[in-house]
Formats: C-alpha cells, sequence, structure tokens
C-alpha cells in the first residue's frame, strides 16, 4: 500500500468509527504539536524530556570529550564488525560488548536471524551484508543470540507450517526453522524452556550457515579476508559464549 492509500484509509476508518475520532484527533493534533514549535524548540514530553536528556547526556560526556575519534568518524567508517543482534531492548551490542561509534555495522531484527540470499523477501538484510562485507570489508560477522528470546519462543510454539496468525512475525521466525525441528528431534523430550535455550543457540548456526548463501560471504572465507562467529549472551547468568565458523563449528569458548 502506497503512503497515500494509507491515509487514505486512515481517514476512512476515522470517519466510519465516528467515536473514534475526537480522540484519534486529538493526538494527531498532540504529536503534531510536539513535533513543530513556533519557536523551533523542541517541546516537552516525557518521550522528548528522554531523549533530549540523553542526547545532552551523550554530546556532554562522550562527543565533546573525544575530539579525535568523533573528528575520525566525520570522515568515515571502517567498523571491523558486523553484528547481527536481536531488537529486544535488553541486548544492544554496543552495552554488552562495549563496541564504540565506529567499530561495529549492525543489523537488530526479532530474534537475531540471517534470512538465506534472497533478493524479493530478504532485500534489506542482504543489502546490509553487501555493504558491510564489499563496501566496508569487514572482518568479522558476528550473529549473538541471547537468552530468553521471545522470537525463538515464538518460533518454538508457532506451528512449523500453514497459515499464520501474524502478519509477519511467523513468517520471518521460520527462517530458522531448522534449528526447531533439530532440537525437537534431539532433545523434544526435555522442558520448554531448555528447549527455547536450545534453540536459541541452533538459530545462531543456521543464520552462519545461512551466512553462507551470499556469494560475497563465501568469497571472503575462501580469500581469508572475513571470518564467522556466534555469539550467546545470557543476561540470566550474565555470561557471554562466542563460537566460530571456519568450514565447520568450532568448540565453544566462554569469555
Ligand atoms: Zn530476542
Amino acid at each position: 500500500m502506497a503512503y497515500e492509500e494509507a491515509i487514505a484509509a486512515l481517514k476512512k476508518l476515522l470517519s466510519e468509527r465516528e467515536e473514534l475520532a475526537p480522540e484519534a484527533a486529538s493526538k494527531i493534533a498532540q504529536i503534531t504539536a510536539e513535533l513543530q514549535t513556533a519557536d523551533g524548540k523542541p517541546p516537552s514530553s516525557p518521550a522528548v524530556e528522554r531523549m533530549k536528556e540523553g542526547f545532552n547526556h551523550f554530546k556532554k560526556e562522550k562527543y565533546e570529550k573525544n575530539p579525535a575519534l568523533y573528528g575520525e568518524l566525520a570522515k568515515g567508517q571502517s567498523p571491523k564488525f558486523m553484528v547481527f543482534a536481536c531488537s529486544d531492548s535488553r541486548v544492544c551490542p554496543s552495552h554488552v560488548l562495549d563496541f564504540q561509534p565506529g567499530e561495529a555495522f549492525m543489523v537488530r531484527n526479532i530474534a537475531n536471524m540471517v534470512p538465506p540470499y534472497d533478493k524479493i523477501k530478504y532485500a534489506g538484510v542482504g543489502a546490509a551484508i553487501e555493504y558491510a562485507v564489499l563496501h566496508l570489508k569487514v572482518e568479522n560477522i558476528v550473529v549473538i543470540g541471547h537468552s530468553t528470546c521471545g522470537g525463538i519462543k515464538g518460533l518454538m510454539s508457532f506451528p512449523g507450517e500453514g497459515p499464520t496468525s501474524t502478519d509477519f512475525i511467523e513468517d520471518w521466525v521460520r527462517i530458522c526453522l531448522p534449528a526447531k525441528h533439530k532440537v525437537k528431534a534431539e532433545h523434544g523430550d526435555k522442558p520448554f524452556p531448555e528447549q527455547c535455550t536450545m534453540c536459541e543457540k541452533e538459530a545462531v548456526n543456521v543464520s552462519l550457515g545461512n551466512l553462507l548463501t551470499y556469494p560475497f560471504v563465501r568469497d571472503g572465507l575462501v580469500k581469508k579476508t572475513l571470518s564467522l562467529k556466534g555469539g550467546y549472551y545470557d543476561f540470566v547468568n550474565g555470561t557471554f559464549e562466542l563460537w566460530g565458523l571456519e568450514f565447520g563449528l568450532s568448540p565453544p569458548l566462554s569469555v
């Protein structure tokens, strides 16, 4: 649906359901007011205040204290890492691995999945990998799973095939269906939370495998300019595991 059609659909919805109109109209007016003020200063609301304070803190404590770093970054970026992490608000790699600005090119999505090469279905992820590998020339691609991942719980709970009850979520997490099948086949007798934990790690391996479907990733591995790594952040126990894919999976290393 084009943007104009979406606006038309919203107007239609508002006119059909008149009880919604005053509330929706005031909400729209509020949002508009938040974004536009006569004096050009950002207006106040808890969300706006939170972001203002956050940026002021960053600017004072980091940006202004590191002119050399931010001066370099103004010229360009040459990150060594490309990182896939979950959209989960608790697992930001910049916090967990202390990546500084300029160090890691990131894709975050539901359950940190790398879909297989597909120009139509997964153009967004494909573009990010292509840019990271061919233009930024990252040296490492790291896929980081995490404990109690809602996306993986969904994958383990949703039916594996047939019609879906969500617009996007089920189709997306099915990318890692092979991980679910493996866990169900080998550990189907274990308690569900334990199966989910295993699937959180197994799904990382499926993503590492999917990375091999991108020709420029395979080229990088063959030329040894690129390495692939799996990671797992457990925020319940405060641990981080890392493992490699060097034509086969190497044993995990706890760090
Ligand atoms: Zn997650």
